[in-house]
């Protein structure tokens, strides 16, 4: 690994990470690493759930090569959040035992908290995934909750993956549709990246694109097996997973992995921050986010043509509405919006609404709606309103303002710039 790879994109990806391991002697092959590496002194970083399913072990085999491996285990069992506390916990603990690297035993939260944590710390990190239930093992970017708003910062990829397949393979059957959730959203996450791409000329890789479309795809033939926890089949769904890591670091952001299904998903997590919903798992958020969105797509499909967008107008009244809408996270919020509006200021040039075109070029997306709705209701994903704590006015109003949240364009945006996404909604929730 590791090589440049010289894209018909114009750029140059690197693969950011030096090993990826799924084998079962994986801990051996991690101190293997350390050794080879040189690293002495190593912070092993878990939670009270992942320690005793992996982090114990990792620990033997770590100390069994005379590394000096301080230990950091969190001690919330569910609702440790990536915020400010577990950030200092982290650099706190780094500066302490002066460490050379970190190990992250756990998935999505403890992975985001190291890596943020090590970034600033400027010392890598290596990852020891304990369930497939998010794509963000091989990511280069953190997404954190400060003062309750998700907010996605560039940080760096870790630099080895070691996975044991039957640790995987165990876990709770909600992780791994929650994994899978997360991987059957990308099919948003590319249709927005297109959209974005053919109305107003964003950049666009070919290359990774369709690295993550496959993975994708990979990911809903593996459905039968998934049912029946068959570890081959999560090991499949995992390499999907780490794929779309991968496409995002060659990309640089979260563009190929990330569009309007992860900004319901955000919506959810400050709802759930500031106490008006219990919070839910990444995955399963984004998996039921994508089939509300996948039915916007449906109503796009319906308009003849294209106009020249409605700007959205971000006035004093609008930041009062924000400021109270979203407290404490309110700058950030306003900040992602200035950026979209400056972005869609500066791309008015590019505008080429060309529906025709447009279709065309989507057809991979809309061919894969059916069978991805299918695999998600047969992995048990929910698809009726009320369904995690998000009863049909919170699902409505999460479709109106999710797209706040993101500088990034979507087909929120876009509904919106056409003065249809009221009523887009609308008639999905079936309300007309
Ligand atoms: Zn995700
Ligand atoms: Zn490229």
């Amino acid at each position: 690994m590791n090589h440049p790879i010289a894209c018909a994109c114009g750029r140059t990806h690197v693969v950011p990470i030096e090993a990826v391991v799924v084998a079962e002697d994986a801990l051996t092959q991690l101190q293997h690493f350390m050794e080879v590496r040189g690293f002495q002194r190593i912070l092993l970083v878990a939670d009270v759930n992942t320690f005793p399913v992996l982090g114990q072990a990792a620990l033997g085999v770590l100390a069994r090569g005379r590394h000096s491996v301080p230990v950091q285990v969190f001690p919330e069992s569910h609702d440790l959040r990536p915020d400010e506390e577990a950030v200092s916990t982290i650099r706190a603990a780094i500066h302490t035992a002066d460490v050379e690297v970190a190990v992250a035993v756990g998935s999505g939260v403890i992975n985001d908290v190291v890596r943020y944590a090590t970034d600033c710390a400027q010392i890598p990190y290596v990852a020891v995934p304990t369930a497939p239930s998010m794509d963000g093992y091989a990511s280069a970017v953190a997404a954190m909750q400060f003062q309750g708003v998700k907010v996605t910062f560039p940080a760096h990829a870790p630099i080895g993956i070691f996975a044991q397949p039957h640790v995987l393979a165990e876990a709770p059957a909600a992780m791994v549709r929650s994994g899978f959730g997360d991987l059957m959203g990308k099919v948003i996450a590319l249709a927005d990246w297109k959209l974005a791409h053919r109305l107003y000329g964003e950049y666009f890789c070919e290359f990774s694109y369709q690295l993550m479309y496959d993975a994708m795809q990979a990911g809903v033939r593996q459905v039968t097996g998934l049912q029946a926890q068959d570890p081959e089949a999560i090991g499949g769904l995992f390499r999907g997973l780490i794929v779309s890591g991968l496409a995002m670091a060659f990309v640089g952001n979260s563009r190929p992995a990330s569009g309007s299904e992860h900004h319901c998903s955000h919506y959810w997590d400050f709802l759930a921050y500031s106490g008006q919903r219990a919070h839910t798992a990444h995955g399963l958020q984004v998996g039921y986010a994508t089939q509300w969105v996948m039915d916007l797509y449906r109503v796009l499909t319906t308009l003849p043509t294209l106009r020249r967008p409605v700007m959205p107008v971000l006035d004093g009244s609008w930041e009062e509405s924000m400021a109270k809408e979203y407290g404490a996270g309110a700058p950030a919020v306003i900040a992602q919006q200035q950026e979209k509006r400056r972005w869609l200021t500066e791309r008015t040039a590019f505008w080429a609404p060309d529906m025709g075109g447009l279709i065309t070029a989507l057809q991979p997306e809309w061919q894969a709606f059916d069978e991805i709705e299918q695999a998600l209701d047969r992995l048990g994903m929910p698809h009726q309103p009320g369904a995690f704590g998000i009863p049909p006015d919170m699902l409505a109003q999460t479709l109106e303002h999710a797209h706040e949240l993101r500088s990034r364009y979507t087909i929120l945006d876009c509904l919106s710039g056409q003065g249809r996404r009221t009523e887009s909604i609308q008639q999905i929730l079936g309300v007309l």
